[in-house]
């Protein structure tokens, strides 16, 4: 039956963004309009696959729709590169507004917008390091090392102790503390095995390190930043040794003075950061995940329990004196609060408190980030909660304001345009840094 088109349907998303936001540079609405609707399936980024930084997961075709080299399951390419260097993660959302075709010439597509072109596109393709093999035979890419665009990201000890913490009294128990949002610190004991984690012990075995410390070496990276992370550790004492460890062995191997070294960890003791300081790590991102004190208690219990907000935040304080100001950042689950028993009850009240985190950071000198919250777990996974697109670029708009008002910028040493490929805020900072300075940078808006 036929029926007459609403203002909003008429409307192309980023033309109704480009009404809604004019502040928000054009480039960032793009992305942000990716980060949520996603693409609808086309053949082309699978076929792109083959030849691209994969995805983390698979993606599994539906009925009806044509097999990929005779396989329903393939990986698409991780990471979208524009022609300014914006860089987007690619998600596959069917049915979206968005395609992504086949474009003028190799490894170059065109991303269209309801038939229309909106721009051409490139992946960020596998590099040579990917494919190669240590001296004792192990593939670089199972020795702990992943990349997005010039990050590369180690993690040596994938496990999160928030997974199991023992039950007291009951030996062999466990509960689960985990972030509701998580997935990624499962302790799979296939993969710690193959990287010589083990639970509730802080020490790596040196092969590990040996082994991903070559990865890092190699001359094809095209890396700058080099950023770890891991599970959490039930101590923090613990947590702060593990990190040093493999910080000694970074500055030993050279690779403190060939990348800038941060420590993505949990909340860890001063004299940590300052041994790792020492051993030439230059910056630290403890991630609250979450600002409201009864909101962070329910979605990170384990962090909650262990920590405590109170001590995280002064260990991001401390990290401040550490590694200097430009130099500590701490990441949230932006509509993480929206989501299950106890969510906040409007997205209005979510924006409020994110808010409050940025005006309380900003000015110490930590620069809070915020990445869109994909609901990963539970039976409405691939939904969003009631976070909107439209409040999560009211927020980046205002968080923006308050960095250039406290010149509090996001450092592109440690954080840049070419490695967030969820968040928003280098891609802000940096289109002021060009309002600013009157650079002749016609690439961007
Ligand atoms: S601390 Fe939370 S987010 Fe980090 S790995 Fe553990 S459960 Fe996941």
């Amino acid at each position: 039956m036929l029926r007459a088109l609403t203002g909003s349907e008429k409307m192309s998303i980023l033309e109704s963004l480009a009404e809604a936001h004019p502040l928000t540079p054009a480039a960032v609405r793009l992305k942000a309009a990716l980060l949520f609707h996603g693409v609808d399936y086309d053949p082309c980024p699978g076929r792109a696959g083959e030849w691209a930084f994969p995805s983390h997961m698979p993606i599994t075709l539906l009925p009806g729709e044509p097999l990929h080299n005779g396989q329903n399951k393939f990986y698409t390419p991780q990471l979208i590169r524009f022609p300014d260097d914006t860089q987007a993660r690619l998600r596959v959302k069917r049915e979206s507004r968005f395609r992504i075709v086949d474009g003028d010439g190799d490894r170059v597509f065109t991303l269209l917008e309801d038939g229309k072109p909106v721009t051409s596109l490139t992946f960020e393709p596998k590099l040579p390091w990917a494919e190669a093999l240590t001296h004792d035979g192990t593939p670089m890419r199972a020795s702990g090392l992943v990349q997005h665009g010039d990050m590369l990201v180690l993690n040596v000890a994938p496990g999160c102790e928030y997974f199991v913490v023992p039950k007291v009294g009951m030996a062999g128990k466990t509960d689960n503390m985990s972030c509701t949002f998580c997935l990624y610190g499962v302790p799979d004991p296939q993969r710690l095995d193959a990287l010589g984690q083990k639970l509730y012990e802080a020490g790596l075995p040196t092969q590990t390190l040996d082994r991903v410390s070559e990865a890092c070496h190699h001359p094809e990276t095209h890396a700058r930043h080099l950023y770890l992370v891991g599970g959490s550790m039930l101590s923090m004492a613990a947590e702060g040794e593990r990190y040093l460890q493999i910080s000694r062995h970074l500055a030993e191997q050279g690779l403190t003075d060939r990348y800038y070294v941060a420590c993505g960890s949990g909340a860890i003791e001063r004299g940590h950061m300052e041994q790792m300081k020492d051993a030439g790590v230059r910056g630290a991102c403890f991630n609250l995940e979450v600002w409201d004190p009864a909101q962070f208690a329910r979605i990170c219990p384990g962090k909650n329990a262990t920590v405590g907000r109170d001590r995280w935040l002064a260990s991001l304080e401390e990290a401040v004196d550490v590694f200097g100001p430009g130099n500590v950042m701490s990441a949230f689950v932006g509509g993480a609060e929206l989501e299950g028993d106890g969510a906040f009850r409007s997205a209005e009240e979510a924006l409020e408190s994110n808010l409050a985190a940025a005006e309380y950071l900003i000015p110490r000198g930590i620069v809070p980030t915020w990445s869109i919250f994909w609901k990963v777990t539970g039976k409405a996974r691939g939904e969003e909660s009631f976070y909107t697109l439209d409040l999560f670029l009211r927020l980046n708009e205002a968080t923006a304001a308050l960095r250039a008002k406290a010149q509090r910028f996001t450092n592109p040493e440690f954080f840049c345009r070419r490695c967030a490929y969820m968040e928003l805020e280098p891609d802000f900072d940096f289109s002021q840094f060009y309002r600013s300075s009157n650079s002749a940078n016609s690439s961007l808006p």
